[in-house]
């Protein structure tokens, strides 16, 4: 009876709160193919192969087209991450599918011990796609950081005599931003949160900014070690 009781509390809950079903878990499957650094193709679990492929465009972020320099080698980023991974996919719940037909989605890879590891995010913090934030969707971009543990804001490790170039990453269009970067508000300087300056900054002085820009209006100035322009 009980759990009857919890049953029916829970989908009391997501009748009344479309919030609570924007989550990863609306649709599973397994990548099949990747088009390029935020195109994926994913073969939707329990439907029949001729008709469980969708075509993934992954929410609130760019990476360079195929027809330019560095889109080779973002593609094979997300070959190298995705391909034949069971993946779970956050789909837009405003406005489902963009313009070409494809499904607006943070994807989620499946890890062996069952954590989720939000791809949208990783390919950002790996600097093969940028900040793109679409603002017709229910996504923003800027929270994938600000929830992150702050040693687990970027998975790669930033070797110490590496610095980023803010305006690196050229996208295909000119909404395209460089971030996300984090501000201390103790020492006014702006990191990637790649930096070991970042990672050893007290939380409670950080400020997040969707781009490198972003932080410079506010009156933020780069940091020596991760950043320069
Ligand atoms: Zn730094």
């Amino acid at each position: 009876m009980r759990n009857e009781i919890i049953s029916l509390s829970i989908i009391l809950m997501l009748l009344i709160s479309p919030i609570a079903l924007a989550a990863p878990g609306e649709a599973n499957g397994t990548v099949t193919y990747v088009v390029d650094g935020d195109t994926i193709y994913v073969q939707i679990q329990g439907y029949d192969t001729r008709i469980g492929n969708i075509t993934v465009r992954l929410a609130d972020i760019d990476s360079p087209e195929m027809n330019t320099v560095k889109g080779p080698s973002c593609k094979q980023f997300a070959q190298l991450q995705l391909n034949g991974s069971s993946v779970t996919l956050d789909l837009d719940d405003k406005t489902g599918k963009d313009g070409s037909g494809r499904w607006v989605a943070v994807l989620y890879r499946k890890e062996q011990d069952g954590t989720l590891v939000n791809f949208n995010k990783m390919i950002v913090d790996s600097g093969y796609a940028c900040i793109c934030d679409y603002l017709n969707n229910e996504f923003d971009p800027l929270a994938w950081w600000i929830d992150a543990d702050f040693a687990e804001a970027c998975r790669l490790e930033m070797p110490d005599n590496r610095r980023i170039n803010c305006t690196d990453v050229k996208c295909s269009n000119n909404k395209c931003f460089d971030g996300p970067v984090v501000g201390n508000e103790a020492t006014g300087k702006y990191h990637y949160p790649c930096c070991p300056r970042a990672k050893e900054m007290d939380r409670s002085n950080a400020i997040w900014f969707i781009s490198s820009e972003d932080a410079r209006s506010r009156g933020y100035v780069p940091c020596n070690v991760c950043c320069y322009l």
